[in-house]
């Protein structure tokens, strides 16, 4: 891009901006399970005007913006009492769950250095439902990943497989409530309880269900404790641009005390310019995302929230028991949640997915990993309550039409040669035409999925990888 001499008008740079739009999935009629959480109309009103009146305001300094310091101390404090913190639990706001589990583990990594200075090579035992996030703070931060499998049923972690991983260099075990992946909720107590016995870090992924799961466990619903009533919980990561409607950008990470969350707070006096001292990862930012989930949180209140959740309650109950009746689909667990995951033994789910989006609906696909198979992921949000009829309606056709599509010519001439691809060693243009064969290279992106989808679900992880990268690094380019 260039910059024009002369500057547009603002009817041509909405209009613009506008025409970027046109290919983006079209969230606002409800039929998207993922990525938007839309609380309608008026709470986007008040939403919008909060986050544009606070937009150019600057949290870098809350010495100076005493309402930023006021409104993620407010925030905080809703967060700790939501989640059963008592008086001394201490939280902050973030850009999103990712930023709140970087924060997390590195405040576990520097309480660690401390505590046991032995330690010169942390470790950081993950269920393999655990976040992606875990995965990239770990390696932002220079701790050892020790992966563990659920239980292939429940999908849950087993606190033995736990124990069983423990080294005399962990420092950390996580578990979600619930997992994004299967909607379940891992046995946190039992969790808590090892944390204990070996001393170490734990984690409580909450970002999907801090916020609901309080409003399920008030409708009746057996919602086991995930909390900072749970004695062993060291820090809780809680997303208010999930299930709180907040407008993205908004996150909370909350610790037991002060005495651990000490070690999340970053200081420089070593440079020269001024006095930094942060809480967050980042240091400029703009005071709009706060001052929306405060106003949102407000807005929407307790009794709001409340009836939100009932809806989405029984939303779920009917999508899951819809999935179950149609011939050729399987739930993979019971949702603990909001969050669905079904699959299919006969029919190709990616077909499914294609066939799906094709309709105007979006749903995600997870590839196969480890114990889980390939499957299709549902977040169901506010926005697809009345839906669910209509829903279950096309899903069922989509899996007709998908069993009549034919399976990748592609995928079957490579055969088996895919499954241990090695590409460790490949050049980027290697895996460019690796990618031309999948009809990937160079023209955007497709818009059926189910090829490349296909295949990267033969391929091995780190391969998976490698093909990401390079697709990634080929896309953003002049
Ligand atoms: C969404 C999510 C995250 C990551 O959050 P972002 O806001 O996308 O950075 C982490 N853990 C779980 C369980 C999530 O659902």
């Amino acid at each position: 891009m260039k910059l024009p001499e002369q500057g547009m008008p603002e009817n041509a740079v909405f209009a613009a901006l506008e025409n970027f739009r046109k290919n983006d999935i079209r969230w606002k009629e409800g039929r998207v399970f993922g990525y938007v959480f839309d609380p309608g109309e008026q709470v986007q009103k008040v939403a919008k005007r909060a986050y544009t009146e606070f937009l150019s305001e600057n949290g870098l300094d809350f010495t100076v913006f005493q309402s930023l310091e006021r409104l993620e101390r407010e925030l905080a404090a809703f967060g700790a009492g939501h989640l059963r913190g008592g008086d001394m639990a201490v939280g902050n706001f973030t850009s999103g769950g990712t930023e709140s589990i970087i924060l997390a583990v590195k405040a576990a990594r520097d309480c660690y250095r401390e505590k046991k200075p032995d330690i010169t090579a942390p470790e950081i035992i993950l269920p393999a439902t655990a976040h992606a996030a875990f995965y990239k703070a770990a390696h932002y931060l220079g701790l050892n990943v020790v992966q563990v499998s659920v239980d292939p049923v429940s999908f849950k972690v087993h606190p033995e497989t736990v124990r069983g991983a423990v080294t005399s260099n962990t420092i950390m075990i996580v578990g979600s409530a619930p997992t994004y992946s299967q909607g379940v909720i891992d046995p946190i107590e039992d969790l808590g309880k090892l944390a204990l016995e070996y001393d170490l870090w734990l984690h409580t992924d909450a970002c999907m269900g801090g916020f609901l799961l309080p409003y399920f466990k008030r409708l009746g619903e057996p919602v086991p404790d995930f909390d900072f009533s749970v004695p062993g919980v060291s820090s809780i990561s809680m997303d208010l641009h999930k299930y709180a409607y907040c407008p993205k950008g908004a996150s909370l990470v909350l610790y037991k005390d002060k005495s651990l969350r000490k070690y999340q707070i970053f200081a420089c006096a070593e440079w020269i310019g001024y006095t930094i001292v942060n809480n967050a990862v980042q240091s400029s930012r703009s005071g709009g995302p706060m001052a929306a989930a405060w106003a949102v949180l407000n807005h929407i209140g307790d009794r709001g929230y409340l009836d939100i959740a009932r809806k989405k309650l029984e939303a779920v109950k009917v999508i899951a028991a819809g999935i179950e009746r149609i011939p050729g689909l399987r739930l993979l667990a019971q949702p603990q949640m909001t969050l669905i995951a079904f699959t299919s033994d006969t029919v190709n789910v990616f077909h499914i997915i294609d066939e799906m989006n094709s309709r105007g609906w979006y749903i995600q696909p997870a590839l196969s990993y480890d114990n889980s198979p390939a499957h299709i992921h549902l977040s169901v949000s506010a926005s697809n309550v009345g839906w669910e009829d209509k829903f279950l309606e096309d899903l069922e056709e989509c899996v007709k039409a998908a069993a009549s599509l034919p399976e990748s010519s592609l995928l079957a001439s490579l055969g088996p040669m895919i499954k241990d691809l090695d590409l460790s060693a490949a050049s980027d243009e290697e895996i460019n035409g690796l990618l031309a064969m999948a009809g990937l290279a160079g023209q955007g992106l497709p818009e059926r999925m189910a090829e490349i989808n296909g295949l990267l679900n033969e391929m091995p992880a780190s391969a998976r990888k490698a093909v990401l990268v390079s697709f990634v690094n080929d896309l953003f380019v002049q």
